[in-house]
């Protein structure tokens, strides 16, 4: 039986080392989220996945504009709300979607109540690993004001937890930025975000916050838990 070698992706092999990406992060900073996108499709081609939670179709509207046949990643956590299920279908057929939908490895069960650390882990971080295989670059909808923890969000960065191209486009808009842009482009809203839900997760572990409440404060509510694990910090953040 014959054995194929895969070489590692590296830096290098993805076309830029880091600190070549940390200067076009950079010189990004007035960018419009658009021309980032057109920048990473040219460099990356088929090579790059869009990661989206489906909170939002922004980053998807943008990009399926640069590029229409990009491929979409959902986590499926088997946690998710129903209304989440019922967006993403309707996002798939607005866009005609070329969207992948990873599952987690294991039954649903009640880690959530547990160990959260250990369930996102298993439900969020594994799978996105596996969404993510053989890609060279990701883009997400990280934000600079989604929470103090992304402050420092590099618009392109080498993401050395996933060894790849990480490329966050909507790194500087704010969240009236985000708003605007969904009115100007009749974009379709999740239904739990006009009901208290400015950030949507699975359903065990997200509530609805009151006006003027830290959006994200409905995430792992009382848990001491800001982050996933999906997004590590890169070295330059
Ligand atoms: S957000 Fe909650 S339910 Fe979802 S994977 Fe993490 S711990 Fe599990």
């Amino acid at each position: 039986m014959s054995t194929t070698e895969i070489s590692p992706v590296t830096a290098a092999s993805a076309g830029f080392e880091p600190e070549e990406l940390a200067l076009i992060s950079q010189g990004f900073e007035t960018a419009a989220p658009s021309s980032i996108v057109a920048w990473a499709v040219e460099h990356f081609g088929d090579d790059i996945i869009l990661a989206s939670s489906f909170q939002d179709v922004v980053l998807i509207d943008l990009a399926v504009s640069v590029k229409p046949d990009l491929e979409v990643l959902f986590l499926d956590t088997q946690y998710h709300f129903a209304e989440t299920l019922w967006f993403v279908e309707e996002v798939r057929t607005r866009y005609d979607l070329n969207l992948t939908v990873v599952k987690p490895l294991a039954v649903p069960d009640n880690r959530w109540q547990l160990d959260v650390g250990g369930c996102c882990q298993v439900r969020k971080v594994e799978p996105l690993e596996r969404g993510l295989a053989g890609k060279l670059a990701w883009l997400t909808g990280l934000q600079r004001d989604d929470a103090p923890t992304r402050a420092n969000t590099p618009i392109v960065a080498w993401d050395e937890a996933r060894q790849m191209v990480k490329v966050n486009p909507l790194a500087t808009w704010t969240a009236d930025d985000l708003a605007a842009y969904t009115i100007e482009r009749e974009l379709p809203v999740h239904p739990l975000a006009e009901r208290g839900y400015p950030s949507i997760g699975c359903w065990p572990c997200t509530r609805p916050v009151a006006p003027g409440e830290d959006p994200r404060s409905g995430r792992w509510a009382g848990l001491g838990k800001t982050e996933c694990g999906l997004h590590v910090p890169a070295s330059s953040d």
